[in-house]
């Protein structure tokens, strides 16, 4: 096998979690009593206080009046979302099922916000019933929307969300700029707006999400400043003042060796400018950002025992209970061009003095089931809990569970 370089770029340290006898502590209980509680292995644990942390340094770098939203498709778990709905502004759903979930949570309709392509008949009538705002896709949205009103009575909220003529650089996924299945193009925003207007839709504002994942400040300032002018140049089409000004998100978290956490004090500043621009410029607008991954990926592990150990022509293999089937992105199969590995450690054995190359693998049979590829981790055992870290978001939903028919995975926040 081939050594590992030691110039080799290194992982972000994931000292968001502390060590004690080592062992990781995970919302103040260490790692095997954790498990013990849980009652199986694999898990997703989410730590409460690392949320809040984390929404707390956000508002201490961002300008006061830009309002937070936490895009519950990263990690729609009940409680956690419970948990996040007393600390944000508001949550941004994609579907009807997550619109349950964000009311069940406690989140004020006013202050929920409805997204995605192809939203159905169905589900714009419960958004309209629940009276939140619907980000309005295309011109049949516009149409569905305006016969409900007339059936129901309710009028729609809707703001407009926008496939702008620029793209979010350097993003892991890029969801704006180019043809895009997302928004309606710049271009068609003022007929739309029309219709809008004809069909006496509650007008609210724009929504503009141009990409995800971004580990570069001057990417999303970028992103933003331009986002910011689109709105202007398009409220000027507007049949009312523009009230909601979503400039999206996009911030990233490192994953893979070489990222650096992301620098929030060039966005919070440029923010500020943004701020005092839209207090003259669009005086009735509320600044929204929507942050998925940012707010709960690292607050989030997943955890999973070692079964057996065994040595491949000079190759070691650590084969855990979980794998792909529950963390397809840490496999390296959820949108990732080439496959790196995600921050592992041996979490009964933080403090180990030797180190190991070795391979994590799942129990599917297939090669695609790769946790860590020849990483060197603490010598491990059966029955050793390997820890994934950066597991927060995209993690037990985004995985396809029922894959070889292994027993489920659960989630727990504490
Ligand atoms: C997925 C998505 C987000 C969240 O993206 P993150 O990378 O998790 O921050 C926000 N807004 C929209 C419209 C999305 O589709």
């Amino acid at each position: 096998m081939k050594p590992l370089e030691r110039t080799a770029p290194r992982h972000a340290p994931m000292d968001q979690f502390a060590v004690q006898d080592g062992e990781l502590v995970v919302g103040g209980i260490g790692l095997g009593r954790l498990a013990a509680r849980v009652g199986q292995t694999p898990f997703y644990a989410y730590d409460r206080q690392l949320l809040t942390r984390r929404i707390t340094e956000l508002r201490h770098a961002l300008p006061e009046t830009v309002k937070l939203h936490y895009a519950m498709k990263a990690n729609p778990m009940p409680a956690l979302v419970g948990h996040l709905a007393r600390l944000v502004d508001g949550i941004d759903v994609a579907s009807a099922g997550e619109l349950k979930v964000a009311l069940d949570a406690g989140a004020a309709p006013r202050e929920i916000s409805f997204a995605g392509p192809g939203k159905q008949r169905a589900e714009l009538q419960q958004a309209v019933a629940a009276g939140i705002l619907v980000n309005v896709e295309s011109f049949r949205e516009v149409a569905e929307l305006a016969a409900i009103g007339d059936q129901t009575g309710c009028t729609a909220r809707v703001a407009v969300r926008v496939n702008p003529d620029f793209e979010l650089k350097s993003s892991g996924m890029k969801m704006g700029g180019g043809a895009k299945q997302f928004g309606v193009d710049a271009e068609q925003v003022p007929e739309l707006l029309g219709r809008i207007a004809d069909a006496e839709l509650a007008f609210e504002g724009f929504h503009l999400f141009a990409g995800s994942q971004n580990l570069r400040p001057e990417a999303i300032v970028d992103a933003q400043s331009k986002s910011f002018e689109l709105a202007l140049r398009l409220a000027e089409s507007a049949p009312s003042p523009v009230r909601f000004l979503n400039l999206g998100g996009g911030f990233g978290i490192p994953y893979f060796p070489g990222e650096p956490q992301l620098d929030l004090a060039p966005i919070g500043a440029a923010l500020a400018t943004i701020a005092e621009r839209a207090a003259k410029e669009l005086p009735e607008a509320q600044l929204v950002l929507e942050l998925g991954r940012y707010l709960v990926g690292e607050a989030g592990i997943y955890v999973t025992r070692v079964v057996d150990r065994k040595v491949s022509r000079g190759q070691t293999f650590l084969i855990a209970d979980g794998g792909l089937h529950h963390h397809l992105s840490a496999s390296g199969n959820f949108g990732q061009v080439i496959r790196k590995n995600y921050p592992v450690a041996i979490g009964n054995r933080m403090a180990a003095a030797s180190l190991e190359p070795v391979s994590i693998v799942g129990p599917l049979c297939t090669p695609l089931d790769l946790l860590a590829d020849r990483m060197e981790l603490a010598d491990a055992r059966p029955g050793d809990l390997v820890v994934i870290f950066q597991s927060g978001a995209y993690g037990f939903t985004a995985s396809p569970q029922a894959f070889l028919g292994h027993p489920a995975c659960i989630e727990v926040l504490v």
